[in-house]
């Protein structure tokens, strides 16, 4: 179970989690916020031990054990900029890996745009989706699986699963690594309009791709190409030959 009171005695945030709803079972955190008009505080989130429903890009799943690890969502809905959620997409991860950094002394390391590694392995998923009224984004949710203390993983991933738990090699409290992270997350957010630089740097700062030949796959084509740098709203600078080339969106891998 998760104890509401030893989650909340941490949290030393404004607005984000100031209103938490707590489930066991949901189809979507992403889209029960969403479409909720009774959670509309900005902030709001909502963490669920099972999701029925849960996805990520292209309609990939993270599968999850209930009451082992995390899987939640924040809701933004006041003056969010569209510029800006590549920033939002990049802070979470930063979020996670500070959170993680803090408190248990791991290292990590961050993949474009937004996954969280240990040791190459993958300890966090995130999925941005928002609903916009003509060019205004009015509602921003951003959906987070974060693997604590599941002690094992079955089944075929792309990139290898692994857990807090198994890295740390010891049990942590959810409670304490959920606060943890929206208290990162807050600040990283407040500095998005007043200072997104910090976090275009402390993420870059936490990626051993960058400056490495990569190859960035979408849908459709396959680039390679250097790492060259971030853009000030977060994109891939993916340098091929001489010439520099803006990703807005792909999986990123080492040549
Ligand atoms: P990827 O970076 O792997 O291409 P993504 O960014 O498109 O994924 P995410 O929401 O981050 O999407 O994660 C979904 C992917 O993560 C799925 O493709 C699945 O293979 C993998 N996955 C699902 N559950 C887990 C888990 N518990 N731990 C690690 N990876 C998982």
């Amino acid at each position: 179970m998760f104890n509401i009171e030893d989650f909340d005695i941490k949290l030393d945030t404004e607005f984000i989690g100031r209103s938490f709803i707590y489930c066991e079972k949901i189809d979507s955190t992403n889209s029960f916020l969403l479409e909720s008009t009774i959670y509309t505080q900005n902030g709001t989130v909502l963490l669920a031990e099972l999701q029925e429903k849960g996805r990520g890009r292209q309609d990939r799943i993270w599968s999850s054990n209930p009451d082992q690890n995390l899987t939640f969502s924040i809701m933004l809905n006041d003056k969010i900029k569209p510029n800006r959620m590549n920033i939002i997409n990049l802070g979470t991860s930063l979020a996670i890996a500070q959170s993680i950094e803090n408190l248990y002394q791991l290292k990590v390391n961050l993949k474009w745009p937004n996954d969280v590694l240990i040791c190459g392995r993958k300890v966090a998923g995130i999925l941005l989706e928002s609903a916009s009224i003509g060019n205004k984004i009015e509602k921003l949710v951003i959906g987070v699986g974060i693997n604590v203390n599941q002690p094992s993983f079955q089944g075929k991933y792309p990139i290898p699963p692994t857990s807090i738990r198994k890295e740390f090699k010891d049990a942590v409290s959810r409670e304490k690594f959920l606060s943890e992270i929206l208290n990162n997350f807050e600040e990283i957010l407040n500095n998005c309009s007043k200072n997104p630089e910090k976090i275009l740097n402390d993420w870059k700062s936490k990626c051993e791709m960058l400056g490495e030949k990569i190859k960035v796959e979408d849908e459709k084509t396959t680039r390679y190409g250097i790492f060259e740098d971030l853009d000030s709203e977060g994109h891939l600078l993916l340098k091929i030959d001489d010439k520099i080339e803006k990703i807005h969106f792909g999986d990123v891998s080492l040549r």
